[in-house]
């Protein structure tokens, strides 16, 4: 059945932003000038017809493998949460310089959510009591608040964003990892209908708590993270915890750099020392190193207070031991493993680095000094350099890392009971069988209670739309797939071809049945050029696009371009359909 009628561009508010500015431009500002968004503050943004069509789509893909593939039942928190709740679960002074908070009327404190933890374990700990209740997956599709103090890449990294959340509560560990791996299922399969190339790293699981995590990665050059993947094995990790099977590699004691760091109360100074110049003793491979190759994550398991924002921490040093405010209490030196064993008893009683013995007096304070070097007896060696390219993989014997630019769509956590036991959400378990011995805690025959297993499953709609904008831009503009895309299909056409184009749509339109949920296409019937409608065509991103040109004139027939296939193709009209169909499979 056609629609009653006729979907037309010129119906639609699409504010064109003029003319690409020359050199390199990225897909946000692209998303701008297309039409699709505009900035509203400094990363908080306006969605407008165009960008709201895509965030509608990618909204009810994500909503589908929620329900279908997980059973999962849609909610809809409040914005709003209460400090309150957020003391309780210890979280609030970690994440308060990222909250937007504010006070009522009456001076009690609000604070809008940027994640939905512990309003929704309050929810479920006051209305599920029995393991007859679970399993328990509830989902929403939210806006969310962060006061992020850098905000960048548009959509990628705002203060305002639409994400996906989905919890999870079941009865044992058992039933949580199962769950764990059904979502982890539902996403491969989200991304597949995107026809995205998003990898499934492991990660650390931060603030968050908990302690199993996957992160789910678009590769792009203009990723801010990276993953580490091998050529030979599924090995597929965030860098933060990326390791390596370090190589045999010569270091000679005058190819030594240290890097200098503190600890954000300024009470301890750290030396990381590191080779500056490595050879690899199987392929003889050179290797140089400096400061920038320094890998963070791998000194705050030793130094957890580290003040990572620090690059070079020598004007901080001068001020923790020097005059009467000296903070510095202990110096810390960690030794790469790659440095000969020699080098550390060669800095001993050394003048110019005074570390030995296990105090040192500076201009005002004594320093406790504490080493760390990985030795022969077992320990996992000391790795402060960042993985590389062709780096040994340490899950299998033979293949080679590789590092990946990626941005990161949707995150998995299993959570345990960090917020479930904090915040009182427990079941009662079933009462043992009559066969089974009598149970551990209360009178035989009650039930146990025991804090919920938990889960959170986040995908970053917003961040989709900006990732996937990035990813498959080019230069005449964006360029969606057929899943997401804000129409599928834009019938191109001289102003005195309306009628015309009205029929090729029909045709088309017919040729899918009529209602086909892969196809959304539209008529370009504005009062612009043949020339101009292309362009901005291109620049909109419709995965197809059909004109209707000088062969139409001719011979009845219609160009179609599909940029991402590299296909122009002449098709006689008959054949439309079908040709239309098979390109909506393909994107
Ligand atoms: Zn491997």
């Amino acid at each position: 059945m056609l629609p009653r009628s006729i979907p037309r561009l010129s119906k639609v508010w699409i504010p064109s932003g003029g003319f690409a500015v020359p050199g390199i431009e990225d897909a946000h500002s692209k998303l701008v000038r297309a039409g699709f968004l505009r900035q509203s503050h400094a990363g908080i943004f306006h969605m407008l017809p165009l960008g709201k069509r895509v965030q509608d789509k990618v909204e009810r893909l994500v909503a589908k493998h929620m329900e279908e593939s997980l059973a999962a039942s849609r909610v809809s928190l409040s914005s709003i949460s209460s400090e309150a709740l957020w003391e309780r679960s210890g979280r609030l002074q970690n994440i308060a310089p990222e909250l937007f908070r504010f006070p009522d009327r009456k001076g009690s404190a609000y604070l809008l959510s940027p994640t939905h933890e512990e309003e929704i374990t309050n929810l479920v700990a006051q209305t599920v009591r029995s393991y007859k209740d679970l399993p328990l997956r509830l989902y929403q599709i939210t806006r969310k608040f962060r006061d992020e103090l850098r905000p960048r890449h548009g959509l990628l990294r705002g203060r305002e964003f639409t994400m996906k959340d989905l919890y999870t509560f079941d009865t044992d560990l058992t039933s949580a990892l199962d769950t764990y791996e059904k979502v982890r299922a539902a996403y491969s399969r989200i991304f597949n209908d995107m026809k995205l190339p998003v990898l499934a790293a492991k990660a650390s699981s931060g603030d968050m708590g908990g302690d199993l995590s996957h992160e789910y990665h678009l590769p792009s050059p203009f990723g801010e993270d990276s993953v580490i993947t091998c050529g030979s094995c599924d090995y597929t990790i965030n860098e933060e915890i990326a390791t390596t099977r370090v190589a045999h590699e010569i270091c000679q004691a005058d190819h030594v750099g240290v890097w200098r760091a503190i600890t954000k109360d300024r009470s301890t100074l750290v030396n990381v020392w590191y080779p500056t110049r490595t050879i690899r003793t199987d392929t003889g491979q050179v290797r140089e190193y400096t400061n920038s190759d320094i890998n963070i994550y791998a000194i705050k398991p030793l130094v957890p207070d580290l003040d990572a924002a620090v690059s070079d921490a020598t004007e901080f040093w001068a001020a923790a031991t020097e005059g009467p405010d000296a903070t510095a209490k202990r110096l810390v030196n960690l030794f790469d493993s790659r440095l000969p064993p020699s080098f550390s008893g060669s800095l001993k009683g050394s003048a110019s680095l005074p570390m030995w013995p296990d105090t040192v007096k500076t201009g005002a304070s004594t320093l406790h000094v504490q080493c760390h070097a990985s030795s022969t007896n077992g320990e996992k060696p000391l790795n402060f350099l960042r993985i590389r390219k062709g780096d040994n993989c340490p899950q299998c014997s033979s293949g080679t890392l590789n590092v990946q630019k990626a941005m990161e769509l949707g995150h998995t956590f299993h959570l345990g009971t960090r917020y479930s036991q904090p915040l009182g959400a427990k079941i009662s378990l079933p009462p043992p069988s009559s066969s089974e011995t009598k149970p551990s805690t209360g009178d035989s025959g009650t039930s146990k209670t025991v804090s919920m297993q938990m889960g959170c499953h986040g995908i970053g709609i917003s961040r989709v739309i900006g990732a996937v904008a990035e990813h498959l831009a080019d230069d005449k503009g964006l360029n969606w797939p057929v899943a997401i895309a804000p129409y599928t299909c834009i019938v191109v056409f001289a102003e005195d071809n309306y009628n015309d184009a009205v029929e090729v749509y029909k045709r088309i339109l017919n040729g899918f049945g009529g209602q086909d949920e892969r196809l959304d296409i539209i008529l370009d019937d504005r009062q612009k050029s043949l020339p101009w409608k292309l362009k901005d065509a291109d620049l909109i991103g419709a995965p197809v696009i059909v004109i209707l040109g000088r062969e139409w004139r001719i011979a009845r027939r219609v160009e179609v371009q599909c940029r991402r296939l590299n296909i122009n193709e002449v098709i006689d009209v008959n054949n439309l359909p079908s040709f239309i169909a098979e390109l909506h499979l393909r994107l």
